[in-house]
């Protein structure tokens, strides 16, 4: 079993604790406490659970150097698994449909891995059975993020703790998150209520949701890419008992996304669909003392040559 952990860099590697800010919005009933997670080392979130997956099969002795990762990702999973792969020396390939931005398959091959793309039509869940069919060969180890229960783990142990020491008194009325793995809200909020919070869960859903299968190829979401609560495993109701489902029109998620922007925020659009969404919880708990938490999840530079962009350029 190997003990000692892998990656040179360590300072790269260093994945969390992200800062927690309280941010007001001109139309915002009192300030969200936002988690700003595109501050982690690939610009997302989702270095938290590549990192606590691969460290914990590393542990276990289920990779050693060398080894394959395989993963079905059109986005941020995969870029947070190539560059985790690239800090540990292991191999990357990354499954996805035909048609996601080039942006993101630069990236992942930069860091070295590698792209095997399945039929456009497919979409993710195209890619995601390609990847079972391929199995769990000799030397090859899949994170399977959409079923994966260490992905919310990854939350509950970390993102929540980290929650739980940074805001005022350690209290948390409610949570709020879109769900794409399910991950983050399913996490957030197990380890929030077992450290003694009567928190909320709040689902962020974007409405306006096209999902053509080609559409879906680039992103969950016709406008709001990682987000749909459609094919995880791990967001399940009896997970989040009491879940106030809010509905963020797309239009209003990348207008409160350009306004964080302005503010001095780089988010992408799932960051203006968490906020709108904290807000509205916000508004319903009717308490001027309530203490909403959300996530930030990634970086503006992926979006350049998206509608959030448009205004600029
Ligand atoms: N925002 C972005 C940009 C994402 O890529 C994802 C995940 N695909 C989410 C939000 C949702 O996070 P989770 O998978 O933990 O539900």
């Amino acid at each position: 079993m190997a003990t000692e952990l892998p990656g040179c860099h360590r300072y790269l590697n260093r994945v969390a604790p992200t800062p927690l800010v309280p941010v007001r919005l001109a139309h915002a009933p009192a300030p969200v406490w936002c988690k700003l997670e595109f501050l982690n080392p690939s610009g997302s979130t989702k270095d938290r659970i590549a990192r606590f997956i691969l460290e914990k099969a590393w542990r276990l002795g289920r990779v050693k150097p060398g080894d394959l990762v395989v993963e079905a990702s059109s986005g941020s999973t995969s870029i947070a698994l190539a560059l985790a792969c690239a800090q540990m020396g292991l191999r990357f390939l990354a499954v996805m449909p035909e048609g996601v931005s080039n942006e993101r398959v630069f990236i992942i091959r930069a860091y070295g891995g590698s792209v095997k793309f399945t039929p456009a039509a497919g979409g993710i869940r195209g890619a995601i059975t390609e990847v079972q069919r391929m199995g769990e060969e000799a030397n090859t180890f899949l994170p399977r993020q959409f079923a994966n229960s260490d992905n919310a783990e990854a939350h509950r142990l970390g993102t929540a703790r980290e929650v739980l020491d940074q805001i005022p008194g350690g209290k948390v009325d409610a949570v709020a998150s879109g769900v794409g793995t399910g991950g983050t809200l399913v996490g957030l909020f197990e380890g929030l209520r077992e450290n003694g919070c009567r928190v909320v869960p709040v689902l962020a859903r974007p409405v306006n949701l096209i999902s053509t299968p080609e559409v879906e190829c680039c992103s969950f979401s016709a406008r709001i890419p990682g987000v749909a609560d459609a094919i995880s495993e791990i967001f399940r109701p009896e997970r989040v008992p009491g879940l106030m489902t809010v509905e963020v029109r797309d239009e209003d998620a990348i207008a409160t996304t350009r306004e964080l922007i302005r503010l001095g925020f780089p988010v992408g659009p799932s960051s203006g669909l968490n906020y709108a969404a904290a807000c509205e919880a916000l508004h319903r708990l009717n308490d001027p003392a309530a203490q909403v938490v959300t996530v930030f999840p990634d970086r503006m530079e992926r979006y350049f040559t998206t509608e959030l962009f448009k205004p600029f350029v």
